[in-house]
């Protein structure tokens, strides 16, 4: 299965890095989308069919909660699966988090883990 996916960090390179672990992991892409915050990632989401999106927590303009929540809020947004990827350290905030049904994976990552997340998610494999 190929999948259309977006890339939400206000790091260039991070970004490229995400999309660069994602395709050593075998997994079939179609159209790439980046956005560098929470609000070019919502515009993105609400122009192009995004099968997943991965994001950032920490960005200006708009930071990664505050674009999950506004997913959250949308019907035709609210089903997109969802992976943070982030230092965050705040215990509770990736509870809250994973209560609004995103999956948190810790920075630095390994390849693994994030291909593991995406298989579960797109219910690739069990
Ligand atoms: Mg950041």
């Amino acid at each position: 299965m190929a999948i259309n996916l977006l890339i939400v960090d206000d790091s260039k390179v991070m970004r490229a890095m995400v999309l660069k672990t994602l395709r050593m992991t075998g997994l079939e892409l179609t159209d790439v989308h980046e956005a560098a915050n929470g609000r070019e990632g919502l515009d993105r989401l609400e122009n192009h069919w995004i099968d997943l999106a991965i994001v950032d927590i920490n960005m200006p303009v708009m930071g990664g909660e505050e674009m999950i929540d506004r997913m959250k809020e949308n019907p035709e947004l609210k089903e997109i699966p969802v992976i943070v990827i982030s230092t965050e350290g705040s215990q509770a905030r990736i509870e809250r988090l994973q209560h609004k049904g995103v999956t948190f994976i810790h920075k630095p990552y390994s390849a693994e883990t994030i291909r593991d997340a995406v298989n579960h998610l797109l219910k690739m494999e069990d």
